[in-house]
């Protein structure tokens, strides 16, 4: 189910609250999750606040791809020379708590398989 798009991640884009910034561009942004799951734990989303990716539509193909080129960019940049994982929570059964789309990257240790 999806709700505001008025999230805290877009408080950050606009700057009324912190966030450790990693990288920004016109259409996306990256910053440091605040509860980090792994070494090295950086979240990217577009500025554009499409609450999750269920409600991506056509239009949104190349916002898409740029992403995970930013995902791989931001990862290089990290040092996650040996290896990293995306990932999308998608709605409530994925555990997504905040509703502005975004990708986890993680990585800096072995990661499990299959995830929780
Ligand atoms: P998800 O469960 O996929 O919706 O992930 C939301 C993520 O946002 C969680 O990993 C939180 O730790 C992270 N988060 C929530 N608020 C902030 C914040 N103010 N700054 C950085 N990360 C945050």
């Amino acid at each position: 189910m999806s709700q505001s798009t008025d999230t805290i991640f877009s408080k950050i884009i606009r700057r009324e609250i912190p966030a450790d910034i990693v990288y920004e561009d016109d259409l996306a942004l990256a910053f440091r999750d605040v509860n980090p799951q792994a070494p090295v734990h950086i979240l990217v989303i577009p500025k554009k606040p499409i609450p999750q990716l269920a409600e991506a539509n056509g239009d949104d193909g190349v916002l898409l791809g740029h992403l995970l080129l930013v995902a791989k960019q931001v990862a290089e940049k990290a040092g996650l020379t040996n290896g990293y994982r995306l990932v999308i929570n998608n709605g409530a059964d994925a555990g997504q708590t905040v509703y502005h789309l975004h990708l986890h990257i993680l990585g800096g240790r072995q990661l499990a398989w299959p995830p929780g």
